[in-house]
C-alpha cells in the first residue's frame, strides 16, 4: 500500500507517482488496516489500487482524483471485501457512468434470464450493476451477480427485506427496524458495492407530499414500502433515526451510500416539487454526516422532469447537497412514450448529464410496461451512453471529442471496419453495414454513386491545373 506524502495533496505540482520516491512512503498494514474507506484513504493521500485503475482508464490527473475522493466530490464504490477487476469512480470531472438494472420479479424468478442481461449490459459497457431482485431466492441471485460482475455492484436493500417480511409475516407493515438492519448488514458483507438506502424519506417529508397532493403519489419501489411502513406504524423512519447504525456498517465494509430519492416525481406533472425537494433537503444533511463519518455517499435523484426543469434540478442537488455525485434514474422528459422510455431518458440524461449529473440509471424500452427482455436491457445501455457521451463533449472532458473526429476522418474515409471498430455499438453498425451496404467498398447505399464525401473529395484533392481536365472529363460523361 503507498502513501502520497502530505505535500502531494497541497501542491499543485506534477503527478507524484510510484517512480517518485520523494513524494511516496510506506505505510504500516496495521495502520491501513483501520483506515477502511476510499473518502478516509484519500483524506490520507492513501493511493488505493482501485484509484490508480480509475486514474489510468479514465486517463485523469491522478492528483485531482484524490482531492475529489477525499473532497466527497468523487465515489469509487468498491466494496472492501471486493477485488474488483474494474473498478468505477463517479464524479465531478469524470466520463458520466451508466447503471444498468437488473433482476429477477415474482413473475419472472428465473436466474438464467439476469445472466443473460448482466452479460449483455457488460458487452454494451454499462459501468455499473444493480441486482434488483424481488422473484425467487433473492440472496442466492445476488451472489451469483455478484460473483460475475467485475464493475460496482449496487442493490436496494429494502426490497429483500420486504419480500422476506411479506412471505413470513404477511405485511410490510410487520416488518421491524431489525428486519431492515440485517439485511443491510449481511449485504454488506457479502460485498455489495453500493446501497440504495431511502434515509430522507420523513414523516415530515411524507406529510408534506399528502398536504400538497401528487398526481402519482410515490413511484419508487423501495419509498412505497417505507411510506406504507412509517404510516402503518405511526412511526418515524428507522433508516432516518438509526442512521449512525448504517454509517458504521458502510465504514466497516467500505459500503458507497446511494441516497435514494423514495419521494422521487413519478410523471412530469410532480416534478420538482415540495416533498421531492424536502427530501433533497435531507439528503443533504446525510450526506454531510457521511463525509463526516468517512464514509463515501452518493445522492439518487429524479426521475421524471419536463426538459426545463433538468438543469435546475441539477444545480439544487449540487447546491443542497454540496457536490455529492448525482446519480439521476433518466430522467424522462415526458410520460406519453411508453417502449420508447430508453429514447426520453436519454434526451433527460444528456441534458441532466450537461448540467452536473455524473451517473445515470438506464431505462429500457419496456419502462412502466414490464420487466425488460435482454435486448432491452442492451437498447437501454446503448442509449444512456450515447447521452452520457454527448454530455462528456459537451463538458468538454478530455478525449470526448476526439473519439468523435476519430469517427468523422473515418467516416470521410469511408474506412466501414474503422467506423464499426468506433461505433458505440460496433454490433449493431456491422449487422446494419453488411445488411445494406449495397455491395460497395467506397459509399454506402444511402447516396450510392452520388457520394457527396467521394465526389467533392475528387475535386477538393486536384491540384488547380488539373481540375479543369476533371470538370470536362466529368461533363462528357
Ligand atoms: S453515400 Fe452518402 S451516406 Fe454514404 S458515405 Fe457517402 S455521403 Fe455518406
Amino acid at each position: 500500500m503507498w502513501r502520497l506524502d502530505a505535500a502531494f495533496l497541497s501542491t499543485p505540482s506534477t503527478l507524484a507517482t510510484r517512480s517518485t520516491p520523494f513524494s511516496i512512503c510506506r505505510i504500516r498494514p496495521e495502520v491501513i488496516q483501520a483506515i477502511m474507506t476510499q473518502l478516509e484513504k484519500a483524506r490520507r493521500g492513501i493511493i488505493t489500487p482501485e484509484m490508480e485503475y480509475v486514474a489510468k482508464s479514465e486517463g485523469c490527473d491522478l492528483k485531482q482524483l484524490v482531492e475529489g475522493i477525499a473532497a466527497g466530490k468523487i465515489v469509487i464504490p468498491s466494496n472492501a471485501h471486493r477485488n474488483l477487476a474494474q473498478p468505477r469512480a463517479v464524479g465531478e470531472g469524470l466520463r458520466t457512468k451508466i447503471n444498468a438494472n437488473i433482476g429477477t420479479s415474482a413473475e419472472y424468478p428465473d436466474i438464467e434470464d439476469e445472466l443473460l442481461k448482466l452479460d449483455a449490459a457488460l458487452d454494451a459497457g454499462a459501468d455499473a450493476i444493480m441486482d434488483l431482485s424481488t422473484g425467487g431466492d433473492i440472496p442466492a441471485i445476488r451472489r451469483q451477480i455478484l460473483a460475475k460482475t467485475p464493475v460496482p455492484l449496487g442493490t436496494v436493500p429494502m426490497y429483500e427485506a420486504a419480500v422476506k417480511v411479506i412471505a413470513e409475516k404477511g405485511s410490510i407493515v410487520k416488518m421491524t427496524a431489525e428486519d431492515m438492519f440485517s439485511v443491510i448488514e449481511s449485504q454488506a458483507r457479502e460485498g455489495v458495492d453500493f446501497m440504495t438506502l431511502h434515509c430522507g424519506v420523513t414523516r415530515e417529508s411524507v406529510a408534506r407530499l399528502q398536504k400538497q397532493g401528487r398526481v402519482t403519489d410515490v413511484v419508487s419501489r423501495g419509498g412505497a414500502f417505507l411510506v406504507c411502513w412509517m404510516l402503518g406504524n405511526e412511526t418515524e423512519n428507522p433508516l432516518y433515526t438509526e442512521y449512525d447504525r448504517i454509517l458504521e456498517i458502510a465504514r466497516e465494509h467500505d459500503v458507497t451510500l446511494s441516497l435514494g430519492d423514495g419521494l422521487r416525481p413519478g410523471c412530469l406533472a410532480d416534478a420538482t416539487d415540495r416533498a421531492q425537494v424536502q427530501e433533497l433537503i435531507i439528503l443533504g444533511e446525510l450526506v454531510k454526516r457521511a463525509r463526516n463519518a468517512g464514509v463515501q455517499a452518493m445522492v439518487e435523484g429524479p426521475g421524471h422532469v419536463p426538459l426545463n426543469q433538468v438543469a435546475a434540478n441539477m444545480l439544487l442537488e449540487k447546491r443542497l447537497c454540496e457536490d455529492a455525485p448525482f446519480y439521476v434514474l433518466g430522467p424522462l422528459v415526458t410520460d406519453v412514450a411508453p417502449g420508447y422510455d430508453h429514447i426520453t431518458a436519454a434526451i433527460g440524461g444528456a441534458v441532466a448529464a450537461m448540467s452536473g449529473a455524473d451517473f445515470l440509471c438506464y431505462v429500457t424500452p419496456s419502462e412502466h410496461l414490464g420487466l425488460p427482455t435482454v435486448q432491452d436491457v442492451r437498447d437501454g445501455v446503448i442509449a444512456s451512453r450515447i447521452a452520457g457521451h454527448a454530455a462528456d463533449v459537451a463538458k468538454g472532458l478530455r478525449g470526448a471529442m476526439d473519439w468523435d473526429v476519430r469517427m468523422s476522418s473515418a467516416r470521410k474515409a469511408r474506412d466501414w471496419n474503422k467506423q464499426v471498430e468506433l461505433a458505440i455499438d460496433p454490433k449493431k453498425a456491422a449487422a446494419l453495414r453488411a445488411k445494406r451496404s449495397g455491395g460497395s467498398e467506397d459509399v454506402c447505399s444511402m447516396c450510392s454513386s452520388f457520394c457527396a464525401m467521394k465526389v467533392v473529395e475528387e475535386y477538393l484533392g486536384l491540384p488547380s491545373e488539373k481540375l479543369q481536365d476533371k470538370a470536362a472529363k466529368d461533363l462528357a460523361e
